[in-house]
C-alpha cells in the first residue's frame, strides 16, 4: 500500500477500534489491519462489556443500535466442590435503571463488527483480512509502519498502535513483550448454548432483557488454579472455563473435558439442560498482572489491551481495560503528532495517563493475587471439599445436635487442613488483595 498514514493500528478489538475511534474523530487519518474475515471473525469473550467506558467513546451507543445482549442486573460468584457448592449474589434494581448497562453481554462477533462500523463512520479506515507479519523501522530503530502479509503490504505510518490482544505473536516477534511464561496465561474453553429467552428468564429469574453473571471458582477443573463462567445472552448462555496454562502442562488434564464435567455439575446441568451448543472455542487469557506488562511505548510505537497484557482477572475486565487504554493510547497519540514528536519522549504521556487511571491501579493492587491463587492449590480442591461437607452436614436434618454437628465440622476440618495453615492461607489471601 502505497498509501501513508498517521496512525497503523494492528488489531480490530476493543482496544484498536476505540483508538481508531477517538483518532478518527479529531481527524487524524487512521487505518486498522485486521487479520480476521470480519472484526469479531477471531474474537473470544465470555461477553461482558461495561457502559463506562464504552460511552466514553460513543455516548449514544444505545441508540445506535449497539448488539447489547442482556443488561445484568445480578452478578453472583459460586464456590464449588465436585457435586455441591455455595452461592452469593448481588441483585440491585439500580442496575435496571439508573444505572442501566453498567455491564451487559454481547457476542463478540456482533459487537465487534458494530463497533469497528462506528469507526468507519468516523472516517477510519478498517481493513480486515490482513494479517500484520512485522514492523517497519528507520534506520534509527524507530517504528516506521508496519509490514501485512498482502502484496506490496507495507502500510507506513507515523505512530502505529499494537493492539492485536494476548494471542498475536507480532508482540514477541518484535521483541517489545517476550512471549508470555505459561503462568502468566489461561487456557480458557467456552461453549454457548442456545436456549429460548423465556426459559432463560425463569431459570435465572429475570424479566425480559435482564441477565446474570455467575463467576464459578472451587474444584471446578480437577484440582487447578482455574476460573469459570456462566453469562446469560439473549437466547443463549456462555458457559466457560478458563485454567492457568502451566497447570494443564503439569495436570495433564483436557481442556474440552473438564468443560463437559463442568456442565455436569449438578448446580450448572439444571441451567443449560436441553440446550443446543452453539460454539465451542478455546482462547488464551492474560493473567500475569502487574508485573507482566511490558514497556508501553517506545520510538513510533504504543501497545494498547490485551497485548499490553492488560486484565483484572479478579473483576473479569478486559474489554473496559482495553478500550480505556485504546483511547489513552489515542489521545497520547495527537497530542505527539500536534507536537511533532512521536519519539518515545513524545509519546511518554501515554505511561503517565494509564499510571494514573484506575487500570495501573488496580492491577498494582492485586499484583500478588495470581500467585497466591497459583500457589494454593488447596483453594481448588481441599477447601471447597471441607467447606462443602461443613455445608451439608449443618443443613442435614438428623436429629444430630447443632452443637455436635460443629465439633463434626471442626474435627473433619482439623484433619483436612491443620488450623494454622487455613489462618496463614487466609492471612495471605487478605494481603494478596488489600
Ligand atoms: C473466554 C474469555 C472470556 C472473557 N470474558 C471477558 C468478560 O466477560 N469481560 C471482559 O471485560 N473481558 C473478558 N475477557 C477478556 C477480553 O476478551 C479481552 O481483555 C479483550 O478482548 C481485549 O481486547 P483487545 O482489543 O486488547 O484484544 P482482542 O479482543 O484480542 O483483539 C485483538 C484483535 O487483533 C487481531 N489481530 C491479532 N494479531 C493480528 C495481526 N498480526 N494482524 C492483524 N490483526 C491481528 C485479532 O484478530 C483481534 O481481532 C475474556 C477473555 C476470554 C478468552
Amino acid at each position: 500500500m502505497k498509501e501513508a498514514f498517521d496512525v497503523a493500528i494492528v488489531g480490530a478489538g476493543p482496544a484498536g477500534i476505540s483508538a481508531a475511534c477517538v483518532l478518527a474523530d479529531a481527524g487524524i487519518k487512521t487505518i486498522v489491519l485486521e487479520r480476521g474475515e470480519y472484526p469479531g471473525a477471531k474474537n473470544v469473550s465470555g461477553g461482558v462489556l461495561y457502559g463506562h467506558d464504552l460511552a466514553r467513546i460513543i455516548p449514544d451507543y444505545v441508540e445506535r443500535n449497539c448488539p447489547i445482549e442482556r443488561n445484568i442486573v445480578e452478578s453472583r460468584i459460586w464456590y464449588l466442590s465436585r457435586d455441591a457448592g455455595y452461592s452469593l449474589g448481588y441483585r440491585d434494581s439500580i442496575f435496571a435503571t439508573d444505572r442501566k448497562h453498567n455491564a451487559f453481554t454481547v457476542s463478540r462477533a456482533k459487537f465487534d463488527r458494530w463497533y469497528a462500523e462506528q469507526a468507519r463512520q468516523k472516517g477510519a479506515l478498517v481493513v480486515p483480512g490482513t494479517v500484520v507479519v512485522d514492523l517497519l523501522r528507520s534506520e534509527r530503530g524507530d517504528v516506521t509502519g508496519v509490514l501485512t502479509g498482502r502484496e506490496d503490504g507495507e502500510v507506513r505510518a507515523k505512530v502505529t498502535l499494537l493492539a492485536d490482544g494476548i494471542n498475536s505473536p507480532l508482540a514477541a516477534l518484535t521483541g517489545f513483550r517476550s512471549e508470555p511464561k505459561p503462568e502468566e496465561v489461561a487456557l480458557a474453553v467456552k461453549e454457548v448454548i442456545e436456549l429460548p429467552a423465556e426459559v432463560i428468564e425463569q431459570r435465572f429469574g429475570v424479566s425480559s432483557g435482564d441477565g446474570v453473571t455467575t463467576e464459578v471458582l472451587g474444584a471446578i477443573a480437577g484440582g487447578m488454579d482455574s476460573v469459570g463462567i456462566i453469562y446469560t445472552n439473549r437466547s443463549s448462555i456462555s458457559l466457560g472455563l478458563g485454567a492457568n496454562l502451566a497447570d494443564f502442562a503439569d495436570y495433564k488434564l483436557k481442556p474440552y473435558e473438564l468443560l463437559e464435567a463442568f456442565k455436569e455439575h449438578p448446580m450448572v446441568a439444571p441451567l443449560i439442560a436441553d440446550g443446543r451448543p452453539l460454539e465451542y472455542v478455546a482462547h488464551w487469557l492474560t493473567e500475569g498482572g502487574y508485573d507482566a506488562i511490558p514497556e508501553l511505548y517506545g520510538d513510533g510505537y504504543l501497545i494498547a489491551g490485551d497485548s499490553a497484557m492488560l486484565f483484572n482477572g479478579l473483576h473479569r475486565e478486559g474489554n473496559n481495560l482495553a478500550m480505556a487504554s485504546g483511547k489513552m493510547a489515542a489521545e497520547t497519540i495527537i497530542e505527539a503528532l500536534s507536537r511533532n514528536d512521536v519519539s518515545r519522549t513524545g509519546l511518554a504521556g501515554y505511561g503517565k495517563k494509564l499510571a494514573d487511571s484506575y487500570i495501573l491501579k488496580d492491577l498494582k493492587k492485586y499484583r500478588k493475587l495470581g500467585g497466591f491463587f497459583y500457589h494454593h492449590k488447596e483453594l481448588f480442591d481441599q477447601l471447597p471439599r471441607l467447606a462443602t461437607s461443613a455445608g451439608r452436614e449443618m443443613i442435614t436434618v438428623n436429629g444430630v445436635s447443632k452443637k455436635e454437628k460443629q465439633k463434626i465440622i471442626s474435627r473433619n476440618f482439623r484433619r483436612g487442613m491443620p488450623v494454622l495453615k487455613l489462618l496463614r492461607l487466609l492471612w495471605q489471601g487478605w494481603r494478596a488483595v488489600k
